[in-house]
């Protein structure tokens, strides 16, 4: 069994990627609370222990990769998010953007594709921590329509496009950040819905995501 162990070296490297993320520009303190709070490199194999740190993404198996924590920052900054909201997320993957957003104080549900993501996550120790957090094996572009509607929506990976069934499952009022865009690079946007019928849109910088996939995988 792994140990996992948050040592005085390992806190005073998230204080110093916490500094270097506020000054890329990351304002708000609750989210930068956050990134201090959890031990990122909990979330990834042992051998990057010792550059969890990094502002950068980092592999985590079938394919797949643990945002850097930069984009995890921005990403959870335009979500707005305030305590006991609902809100989805499209790709767990290592679970550590779920994280971020219990430690936002929402009440989170996360979906993944992938199988084998999706159970490593369930036998991820550390997630009992936020037992507001419900995890989901799915295809993320059909939501969560039982569990529907939510105040925020987060997609990680790249969308082709802005998913339709996403729209409708948001509040009236509620936003959906999203990068969205082809293979290489994909525009952040920020949706909110107006009505049932209109939505407002907002761009704001490039990023690179993996793809945003359709169907499930076993
Ligand atoms: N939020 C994650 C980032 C993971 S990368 C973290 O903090 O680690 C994006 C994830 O989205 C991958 O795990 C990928 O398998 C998943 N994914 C891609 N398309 C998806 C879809 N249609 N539904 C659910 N998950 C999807």
């Amino acid at each position: 069994m792994r140990r996992y162990e948050d040592s005085y070296k390992q806190k005073g490297l998230r204080r110093q990627l916490v500094d270097s993320i506020r000054q890329k520009g990351i304002t708000d303190e609750n989210v930068l609370t956050a990134i201090n709070n959890i031990p990122r490199h909990y979330f990834l194999d042992t051998a990057f222990e010792g550059i969890a740190y990094e502002d950068r993404a980092f592999p985590i198996g079938e394919g797949q990769t643990i945002s850097q924590p930069y984009t995890v920052a921005y990403q959870s900054q335009l979500l707005e998010v305030k305590p006991f909201e609902k809100v989805l997320e499209i790709g767990t993957g290592s679970c550590y953007q779920a994280c971020v957003l219990a430690e936002l104080k929402a009440n989170v549900f996360t979906i993944e594709r992938q199988k084998r993501l999706f159970d490593l996550v369930k036998q991820f120790p550390f997630k009992s921590r936020y037992p507001t957090i419900r995890f989901f094996y799915g295809d993320g572009y059909e939501g969560l329509p039982t569990y529907a509607p939510f105040d925020k929506i987060l997609v990680t990976a790249a969308a082709p496009q802005i998913p339709e069934k996403l729209l409708q499952q948001l509040k009236v009022g509620g936003k959906m950040v999203i990068p969205v865009g082809g293979q290489e690079v994909q525009r952040m946007l920020r949706i909110t819905k107006i009505s049932d019928t209109e939505f407002d849109q907002e761009m704001f910088d490039n990023f690179s995501f993996v793809p945003m996939l359709a169907g499930k995988k076993s």
